[in-house]
């Protein structure tokens, strides 16, 4: 049997968020119940964005409340994440092999170009995304143009037929047509790559055998599955986790309930209660108890016996338990 090792891919963004929270601890339970490992692996892919303070307070956040991973690049006493920041060879060189094989390919078009002709297929009633322009340009143009300098983006074929199946645990077989994917940017202009082609890269060479995450990514899966396809590799099992939610039932929002970890620490909050809380999100110990420790959860848990129906995060319930 194949190691389990999950992992958790927070982007370095902001304040460390009560979703990510969540995903890591039944990412955790889920890896420990099975005597697997835990991964965590900041995605910092995006350099406008990401920050090192935002960083530190997801590592802060996650020690905090004990969801403490397994492994990663020594730092001098205990490891550290991975860095997709640090992994810029490798996704060029992947990037590379999809090129040679005829399922990715160099796209010149220039932001008001994009945007025409998104005017154009939204006047028409379409949502097609990226209309192809670039794919017809034979490799000795591309080469030309690169070497003149041109600014390009790397972006990834699309199947053309057919339906794209997820096989998820707690969903069963999802079915996306092809004709809905875009021919998403892997690589952008600045040599870094995007998170769908780092993320299949990484869980690729981290032996990521399950990924839970919230369901907001299931429309991105099918971007992922193909481009395991391309590179003949096994995709990993896919859990997607119900989505946090405020009382009234809508996503889970800053103006409706603070969604930073450090907020509910300055507030006095026990990191036991909270991993509590978080854990009945979509968990139910099989006895119903209420009360629970990171340690009860790992012992009697059951990806199976996850429920969809939207968990409602709120302080007033928090409260109560700690
Ligand atoms: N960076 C994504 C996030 O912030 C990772 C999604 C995934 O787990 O694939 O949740
Ligand atoms: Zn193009």
């Amino acid at each position: 049997m194949t190691k389990i090792r999950t992992r958790i891919a927070p982007s370095p963004t902001g304040d460390p968020h009560v979703g990510t929270a969540y995903i890591a601890l039944f990412n955790t339970v889920f890896a420990k119940s099975q005597g697997g490992e835990f991964i965590l692996r900041i995605e910092d892919t995006d350099q406008a964005r990401s920050t090192p303070e935002s960083e530190q307070a997801i590592l802060d956040s996650l020690k905090w409340l004990g969801l403490n991973w397994d492994e990663g690049p020594d730092v001098g006493g205990p490891h550290g994440p991975y860095r997709q920041s640090d992994r810029k060879e490798i996704y060029q060189q992947y990037t590379q092999q999809l090129i040679d094989n005829d399922h990715a390919f160099h796209c010149f078009c220039s932001a008001e170009r994009l945007d025409e002709v998104r005017e154009q297929q939204r006047a028409n009633g379409e949502d097609i995304g990226y209309d192809g322009h670039c794919m017809s340009l034979t490799a000795e143009e591309v080469q030309q143009r690169l070497a003149a300098g041109e600014q390009s983006v790397v972006r990834m074929k699309v199947p053309e037929e057919g339906t794209c199946v997820i096989k998820d645990v707690l969903r069963g077989d999802v079915e996306i047509d092809w004709k809905q994917i875009d021919m998403q940017v892997l690589m952008k202009s600045d040599g870094l790559p995007t998170y769908h082609l780092a993320s299949v890269v990484d869980d690729h060479l981290m032996e990521i055998s399950h990924i839970l995450r919230g369901e907001e990514w299931i429309s991105s899966t099918p971007k992922q599955i193909a481009l395991y396809q391309y590179f003949g590799w096994e995709p990993p099992v896919y859990v997607h986790l119900p989505l946090l939610r405020n009382a009234d039932k809508s996503k889970l929002s800053k103006r409706k309930n603070p969604t930073s970890v450090t907020y509910y620490r300055e507030l006095g909050i026990l990191p036991e209660a909270l991993v509590n809380f978080l854990g009945m999100m979509g968990w139910t110990m099989p006895n119903g108890e209420e009360i629970f420790t990171l340690e009860d959860m790992t012992q009697a848990f059951d990806v199976n016996r996850i429920s969809l129906g939207g968990p409602v995060f709120d302080l007033e319930k928090l409260s109560w338990l700690n």
